[in-house]
């Protein structure tokens, strides 16, 4: 491994694990995700969803009140009260995922002693899951892992082969991996979080696991306790990262490398020529990438081995070494892997090395805008279907987007004759 890893501790510019219900609760429509925790947490979701809020959300937030706090009131009476009425308003919910936060879990609120007590009483109609996302104990992605993690014990048991799917995909994208895994010679794929949170996976001893995010550490760690192989391979992101982890599955299956070869290698070439004009703009750039995600090791791989990009430093709110080794081995030597955040030192160093792009997170980029250099959001990542080998151009154009931008109103900022109006 010959990426140059350090670590930084401080202040950190980072979403809490909450934000991951904005796309879990799309995934599974028949769950609903109840908060428990302040006005604070209420808040954070109601923007992080933005309009979605008035579309029967399937979210919302148990406020614990001074009452609760101050312990004057029984927290776990007031939450199954919540909980009953909750469900008698909306009996179309068949999951609910209590959601621990930063106060529920100051004040201790046992949410696995109340997720089991709602479960005895709600006899099977309703299944009800705990999980943290506080922000003392996840950073954004890692919320997905808490629920899914949380689900892992509740999936029956089988020793059919199969290949498992783990982390959420943009259905169009998952359709399509099933697809080209089913062309390879494939034919039992199965999803874990699935499109309904009552059609859980089957996991056991004949199950090939292929995670197609790179936060899932403890949902991968209670798989293998369940006797599913978790391959480790490059993530699907980019062509090249996207057929490496296809050839690890079909690996596990002994799939012969020609019918691999055949299928995927126009898909390839197709990739390649979509990729040739982002390539222009991004080729020779430097790009830093600030931790939010642990998206930004695969993202950096492959801005600089498929887009041609430098990195000056690649961050990432927590590193699972084991996981991310092949991802490691493919960077060039001597990256700098920043694991941790202080983040005024990370942004003296983003203004000492001027880089052309800083992927950010939302409350980074206006400002650094204003100082002239040019940004990515990095939640957007999260939201796009950025997955897979036909998905590489649209991924690339993420980055190339902003730049191109940046030429066009350059001259408008900097004008040659600053006398002429600009939209003259
Ligand atoms: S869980 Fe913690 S970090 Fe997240 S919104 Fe609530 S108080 Fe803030």
């Amino acid at each position: 491994m010959s990426a140059n890893l350090l670590k930084e501790t401080g202040p950190r510019e980072v979403f809490c694990g909450l934000t991951s219900i904005v796309w879990l609760h799309r995934r599974m429509p028949d769950a609903f995700f109840l908060v428990v925790g302040s006005r604070t947490c209420a808040h954070l979701i109601q923007s992080a969803a933005g309009v979605m809020i008035f579309a029967e959300p399937r979210f919302g937030t148990a406020i614990l009140s001074e009452r609760d706090l101050a312990g004057l009131a029984d927290a776990h009476e007031e939450l199954d009260r919540v909980c009953c009425e909750l469900l008698q308003r909306r009996p179309e919910i068949r999951t609910l995922f209590l959601v621990g936060s930063c106060p529920s879990e100051v004040i201790k609120l046992d949410l696995a002693r109340a997720a089991e007590r709602l479960n005895e009483e709600l006899q099977g109609r309703v299944r009800v899951v705990n999980y943290s996302g506080s922000g003392i104990e996840t950073t954004f992605t890692q919320g997905e892992d808490g629920a899914l993690a949380a689900l892992v014990p509740l999936l029956p048991a089988s020793d059919e082969r199969q290949l498992l799917l783990v982390g959420t995909l943009a259905d169009a994208v998952e359709d399509r991996l099933i697809h080209l895994f089913g062309r390879l010679g494939i034919s039992t794929i199965r999803s874990l979080p699935p499109r309904q949170s009552t059609e859980l996976p089957a996991v056991g001893p004949g199950t090939t696991v292929l995670l197609t995010q790179p936060f899932l550490t403890e949902t991968a760690r209670l798989l293998k306790h369940r006797g599913a192989t978790v391959l480790t391979a490059p993530f699907p992101l980019g062509a090249e990262g996207s057929r490496r982890w296809m050839e690890a599955g079909a690996a596990a299956f002994h799939l012969p490398k020609e019918r691999v070869a055949e299928v995927l290698d126009p898909l390839e070439e197709r990739a390649r020529i979509a990729l040739r004009p982002h390539r222009e703009v991004l080729e020779g750039k430097r790009i830093f990438l600030l931790p939010e995600s642990q998206l930004e090791l695969p993202l950096a791989r492959f801005l600089q081995r498929e887009c041609g990009m430098e990195l000056v430093e690649v961050g990432t709110p927590y590193l699972n070494r084991d996981q991310m080794a092949e991802e490691l081995a493919l960077l060039p030597e001597d990256t700098r892997v920043m694991e941790g955040q202080h983040v005024e030192q990370q942004l003296d160093r983003v203004r000492e090395h001027k880089p052309d792009l800083v992927v950010c997170g939302m409350g980074l980029a206006n400002p650094l805008e204003a100082e002239g250099i040019a940004t990515k959001w990095s939640i957007e990542l999260v939201f796009s279907p950025i997955h897979g080998i036909d998905q590489a151009g649209d991924l690339a154009e993420l980055f190339s987007r902003p730049l191109r931008r940046r030429q066009l109103i350059h001259p408008g900022l900097h004008p040659i004759n600053p006398d002429q109006p600009v939209h003259a």
